[in-house]
C-alpha cells in the first residue's frame, strides 16, 4: 500500500529517485541521503510500516527478510565491520515513520552510541 505521504513509499513505488542498492518483491534497499559513514544504506519493507516492531509484530517473514538483506549486502560489500541501527521514536531519532533498518560500514563506531 502507498501512503501518500510517506517519502518511502514514494521511493518504492519510483515516484522519487534513489541509489537503489537491492529490490526485492519485499524489501527495497537504498544509499541513505545524508550518509554518516562511508556505506550507509537503509534497507526498507515495500508495504508501508510505522517501525520496525510493527513488521515485527506483522510479518515475521519480512523482518527476517530486512534483517537478511543487511547480512546479504555486508556481504557483498565486503564490509569488515558494520552496524545495523534502528531509530524507534522521535525521541530516539526517527524522522521518517516508515520502516526502516540502517546498514553503516566503511568506519569503526564508537559504544555506547550518543
Ligand atoms: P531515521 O532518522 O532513523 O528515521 O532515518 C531516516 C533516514 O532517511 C535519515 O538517515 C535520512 O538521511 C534518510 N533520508 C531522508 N530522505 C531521504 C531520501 N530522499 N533518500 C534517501 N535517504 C533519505
Ligand atoms: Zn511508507
Amino acid at each position: 500500500m502507498v501512503e501518500m505521504d510517506c517519502l518511502f513509499c514514494k521511493i518504492v513505488a519510483g515516484q522519487i529517485p534513489a541509489s537503489i542498492v537491492k529490490k526485492t518483491d519485499l524489501i527495497t534497499a537504498f544509499n541513505d541521503i545524508t550518509p554518516q559513514a562511508p556505506t550507509h544504506i537503509l534497507i526498507i519493507p515495500n508495504k508501508h510500516y510505522v517501525n520496525m516492531a510493527e513488521v515485527a509484530n506483522s510479518d515475521l517473514t519480512l523482518a527476517g527478510e530486512i534483517f537478511k538483506a543487511a547480512g546479504d549486502i555486508a556481504a557483498e560489500l565486503r564490509l569488515e565491520n558494520y552496524r545495523t541501527n534502528i531509530n524507534t521514536g522521535a525521541g530516539a531519532g526517527q524522522s521518517v515513520f516508515h520502516a526502516h533498518l540502517h546498514l553503516l560500514g566503511g568506519r569503526s563506531f564508537a559504544w555506547p552510541p550518543g
